[in-house]
């Protein structure tokens, strides 16, 4: 999971990319980059860390240009480290890219290029979608190349990348510098653009547009390019467009809750899932006290919840601001060891009371354990544990760190999983140690957008079909990559 960022305005537009990659950080803590074009001049800096501690004021000074993309990466393939890091730079046709998501045939792709004594410098899937992308152009071109050069090209390319993928470039087109922005056929992964006054700006989460001054204007269209010139009307052009299928995950848990995607506001949809909720928890008929969200995620949904049970919502847990989120963490090493500094519990919100806590998912199961381990130190008189989303039974292969099969809880529990959702909430219940422990359905998170979503994690129904070879070899990358 990552994050982009793309701008096109006045000079200076560093400072603007580093500010609105600080609003977007939550969607990758690895490393970082920013590329920036200035007439026949590229300026590239990208480093391991926080875009705080990579892009301090004399670093940001040294770059040029008026159009600029900017990127924070978590991997999904290949390793940690610089020389991931995006963006990436092709000298001919002179184009620099950036993506957020995963290319499904990142291998096939890597092979045929070795196969052609085309090496690669690293393990980052973008780099052979940005040599296809060249080479696409350059059969059309040496030089001089226009937006129609680019739509061909781009044609071409998603005839032979597969994947989830949001991405952003730019380049010289039409005797001009331009930025463009290009969403995979379902629109998986999540793209908007914005405008201030002629200028333009594309990002994964609409966040990043409020802290520039950039008025948010929608959607890049799934499976269409959009292309950006100063001063200019934005062009659309339909690449191949399928069935829109937004990831529910980052309405669920990755998104920050102040963003809108695919015109649904993430904070909005987290109160439908609560409500959601609630209704199964009455049903059930639990009763309690009190509401408490594991923060910051669960925060939304829990007052929805406590709103339908008509039960106060409180704060019992205190977030450590400086641990990092444990999912977004890259080794299960890591995971346990920023736990333990992550949360701590106000003992008065918990003890003798019938504590209802509310979090978004369990991928490991690891955080849940941790914090019914932690919570039972305060003594609650019953402690009932409410999910808002389905158990995680199936990998992503679309960029998302849980494409590893036996990493996750329920395939642990795949006997008790396929009895019912019953058992295995019973099972789940046991194995945290909670008096109860109640998932969302899979036909409500279906529902939750009013319009079709990926919700396969869930319910491996894939918008984007994999090849069983393909399924592996992500597999076996994160594997490597755990293992380094
Ligand atoms: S499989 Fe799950 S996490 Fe991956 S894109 Fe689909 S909904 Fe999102």
């Amino acid at each position: 999971m990552c994050g982009v960022i793309g701008i096109l305005k006045e000079e200076g537009v560093q400072y603007d990319i580093a500010l609105a990659l600080q609003a977007i950080q939550h969607r990758g803590q690895d490393s970082c980059g920013i590329a920036t074009k200035e007439n026949k001049k590229f300026f590239l800096e990208k480093d391991d860390g926080l875009v705080s501690s990579v892009f301090t004021p004399s670093t940001l000074a040294s770059f040029q240009g008026n159009i600029g993309m900017g990127h924070v990466r978590y991997p999904t393939m290949g390793s940690a480290g610089k020389v991931n890091a995006q963006p990436f730079f092709e000298k001919q046709p002179g184009i620099f890219i950036t993506h957020n998501g995963n290319i499904i045939n990142y291998h096939e792709l890597r092979k045929r290029f070795l196969e052609e004594s085309l090496y690669l410098t690293s393990s980052c899937d973008v780099e052979p979608v940005l040599y296809v992308l060249a080479e696409e152009l350059m059969n059309i071109r040496k030089y001089g190349h226009t937006t129609e050069d680019l739509t061909a090209a781009l044609k071409k390319t998603y005839q032979r990348v597969r994947g989830a993928f949001t991405i952003v470039g730019i380049m010289y087109l039409d005797g001009e510098d331009t930025m463009f922005a290009c969403r995979d056929p379902y629109g998986i992964r999540p793209g908007v653009w914005g405008e201030q006054e002629g200028s333009f700006m594309v990002a994964s989460e609409s966040v990043a547009m409020e802290m520039t001054g950039f008025e948010y204007r929608g959607d890049i269209p799934n499976g269409s390019l959009m292309v950006f010139k100063k001063g200019k009307k934005p062009l659309t052009v339909e690449i191949d467009v399928k069935e829109h299928r937004p990831c529910i995950f980052e309405y669920i848990y990755f998104a920050r809750p102040d963003s809108i995607i695919s015109g649904h506001s993430v904070y909005d949809t987290r109160l439908v899932l609560g409500r959601m909720l609630a209704e199964k928890i009455k049903r059930k008929g639990i009763r309690v006290d009190v509401v408490i969200p594991v923060p910051d995620t669960a925060r939304p949904a829990a007052t929805a919840i406590a709103e339908e049970l008509d039960v106060p919502v409180r704060d019992g847990f205190i977030k450590n601001r400086y641990s990092g989120r444990t999912f977004i963490m890259p080794s299960q090493y890591d995971r346990e060891f920023a736990m333990r500094l992550k949360h701590n519990t106000i003992e008065g919100e918990f003890k003798d009371k019938r504590v209802l806590i509310i979090d978004d998912s369990i991928v490991r199961g690891t955080t849940t354990k941790h914090i019914v381990s932690l919570v039972g130190r305060s003594q609650p008189k019953e402690l009932h544990i409410g999910i808002f989303s389905p158990p995680v039974y199936y990998p992503c292969y679309y960029g998302i760190d849980i494409s590893r099969q036996h990493e996750l809880i329920a395939r642990k529990y795949s006997d008790c999983y396929k009895e019912g959702i019953d058992h295995f909430e019973e099972k789940m219940a046991h194995f945290t140690g909670a008096d109860s422990l109640t998932y969302l359905d899979i036909p409500d998170i279906r529902k939750a957008l009013g319009q079709p979503v990926c919700a396969a994690c869930f319910d491996g129904d894939y918008p984007l079909p994999l090849k069983e070879d393909e399924q592996r070899s992500i597999e076996n990358d994160r594997d490597e990559y755990q293992k380094c």
